[in-house]
């Protein structure tokens, strides 16, 4: 039975989920006066940007890095007197088509890289860089991505370069993936290469990007916001003019109450308050799930930090080797190699057991690198997130979440709503904050 606390205890917004939104909008919230309480699942905040240890050192269980143009995470950083331990370091970037690995992401790579004939090369580029140029995502957001590239760059680009990166992140949501999607990465990496003006510069936390996560944790408690760690919310109940969040063994009294969740997550602990056709809109959203495998290996894998599988035959969409960018002496000298694989929950891979994920794979690794051997592998870690990539189709504008949902007092802040951009940790802090920002405008606070 769930124990209520004293009306003392009550606080005007309760916050669930301590990822770097739930955490952004807290902070926002109390520095403006009001009374907040966080309740996350895991023993640890952070979210998908949480962290694991090897050889004695922080790192994400889930890849990790900045872009140039990733303003609020770097503004927060400064708050919190951590954007000098941003360090922007070069990346290598290839692609594994027709059996073999091709350096990809530079004029000079697209020369060399076969698998596009001449013509094909010379659309790619000229279409890409005009798509860089284009500020005005409406023309992108009622046309598949499939449809674009193949009308504006043939169907070879589509086949050899961004349908197997769309596959890999949309699995069999691919075709419908609308282009304005492509278009605010090609966009964003553009104006992140050239802000650096040093070519692709990635930017990567000393410590691990935890250290802001601990940040902000520090900074909460010092304005006396409790974390209530490893308490799921299990359901939020309307009580009188605010609610009762329920956890398994307590319950909490808020006048409002700010979901900073998956979409899933809200709906089963707060969709029973909603209107039908509003629990129905968000039902109908579609997300990946990632699938990351973190391996600890004894030898490199591959020359490249990003190396995107563009080949359907492989059990997995991306090898991300985090020690071809950040020096592997971090790391205790082990090199650390992440096997991604976006997939729907359904996939019977999504909730295999690791040694099975881990047999499906090995193969493939083999093939990318016939020297590799199980016995390079000295520790392996195993990680997945029901809800990682929302899936963008056509008119996509027209289906995002609202933040305020028809229950007043009653609000959301989810990976679902970001749009145009791509979801990442720096728009989980800019919706963050756009969220606080109506939470206290509702409360009459400017
Ligand atoms: C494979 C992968 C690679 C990525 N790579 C990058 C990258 O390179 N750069 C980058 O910037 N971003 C990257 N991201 C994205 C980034 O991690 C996220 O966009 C960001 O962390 C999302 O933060 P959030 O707070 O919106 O959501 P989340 O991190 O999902 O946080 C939601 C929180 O709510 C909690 N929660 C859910 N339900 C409940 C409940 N009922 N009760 C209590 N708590 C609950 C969850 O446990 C979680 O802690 C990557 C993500 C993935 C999956």
């Amino acid at each position: 039975m769930a124990s209520s606390d004293s009306a003392a205890d009550r606080v005007d917004v309760a916050v669930v989920g301590a990822g770097l939104a739930g955490l952004t909008i807290a902070l926002r919230l109390a520095e403006a006066g009001l009374t907040v309480r966080v309740v996350e699942r895991y023993p640890r905040p952070g979210g998908l940007a949480r962290v694991l240890e090897i050889g004695g050192e922080p790192i994400e269980a889930f890849y990790h890095h900045l872009f140039t143009t990733d303003s609020s995470y770097i503004a927060l950083a400064a708050e919190l007197g951590l954007e000098r331990e941003i360090e922007w370091l070069p990346s290598r970037m290839g692609i594994w088509t027709d059996g073999r690995l091709w350096d990809f992401g530079t004029p000079q790579s697209l020369l060399r890289f076969r698998p596009l004939r001449w013509p094909d090369k010379l659309r790619f580029a000229v279409s890409t860089l005009l798509l860089q140029r284009r500020a005005d995502p409406a023309p992108f957001e009622n046309v598949t991505a499939a449809a674009w590239i193949r009308r504006h760059q043939g169907e070879r680009v589509w086949q050899r370069v961004w349908g197997p990166l769309l596959y890999q992140k949309f699995a069999d949501e691919a075709e419908h993936v609308a282009m304005v999607w492509l278009w605010g990465k090609l966009r964003l990496r553009g104006a992140s290469r050239s802000r650096s003006g040093l070519g692709e510069r990635l930017g990567y936390m000393r410590g691990s990007f935890a250290r802001l996560v601990e940040a902000l944790e520090r900074r909460l408690d010092t304005l006396g916001v409790p974390l209530q760690l490893a308490e799921a919310a299990t359901r939020v109940e309307r009580e009188g003019d605010g609610f009762r969040v329920r956890t398994r063994t307590r319950a909490y009294a808020a006048d409002r109450v700010v979901a900073a969740t998956p979409v899933g997550d809200y709906l089963e602990v707060a969709g029973h308050l909603l209107e039908p056709p509003e629990a129905a809109a968000l039902g109908a959203l579609r997300a990946t799930g990632a699938l990351c495998t973190v391996l600890e290996l004894e030898h490199s894998l591959t020359p490249y930090y990003w190396l995107n599988i563009a080949d359907p035959a492989m059990p997995f969409g991306g090898l991300i080797e985090h020690t071809n960018y950040i020096p592997r002496e971090r790391y205790g000298g082990r090199r650390v190699l992440y096997i991604s694989n976006y997939l729907f929950p359904e996939h019977p891979l999504f909730r295999a057991p690791k040694r099975e994920v881990l047999a499906a794979y090995l193969p493939a690794l083999r093939r990318v690198n016939p020297a590799f051997d199980e016995s390079w592998i000295l520790a392996s870690h195993h990680f997945r997130a029901e809800s990682a990539q929302p899936v963008v189709t056509t008119g996509y504008r027209q289906r995002i979440p609202a933040q305020r949902a028809g229950v007043p007092g009653l609000y959301l802040c989810t990976m679902a709503q970001i749009f145009p951009e791509d979801r990442g940790q720096n728009y989980a802090i800019a919706y963050g904050e756009r969220t606080a920002r109506t939470v206290l405008e509702d409360c009459g606070i400017r």
